[in-house]
């Protein structure tokens, strides 16, 4: 590389150490452009592979609070199923039991 300023030639090493030109003074761009170093490739897959695993995560996490909306929904709706029979067990027990009073008394068992 040249120095931009004066033409003088440059060293990487240099521009590194000293962002200055030794012969002219100017300060020194250092562009970017260089290869990517291997900390920073190895910095970006594993960025990328933290993102991927987060979005995973995050995934699952809603898949899995949407399959315990659903559990919890069957085990209400058991629930209120359950209740139902209950209900109705009761209920035809207390039918069954006025009724055989009802007759009971009608008939003079007591
Ligand atoms: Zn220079």
């Amino acid at each position: 590389m040249k120095c931009e300023h004066c033409g003088a030639p440059l060293e990487i090493d240099q521009m590194k150490q000293i962002k200055f030109c030794p012969y002219c003074g100017a300060e020194i761009e250092i562009k970017e452009e260089m290869p990517a170093s291997m900390t920073e490739v190895v910095h970006g897959i594993a960025k990328s592979f933290f993102i991927q695993s987060a979005e995973k995560i995050r995934y699952n996490h809603e898949h899995a609070a949407e399959i315990a909306e659903q559990k919890r929904k069957a085990r209400q709706e058991e629930n209120q199923n359950a209740r139902k029979m209950m209900a109705y067990m009761m209920g035809g027990l207390f039918v069954m039991m006025t009724a055989t009073m009802l007759v009971g008394k009608i008939i003079g068992w007591y």
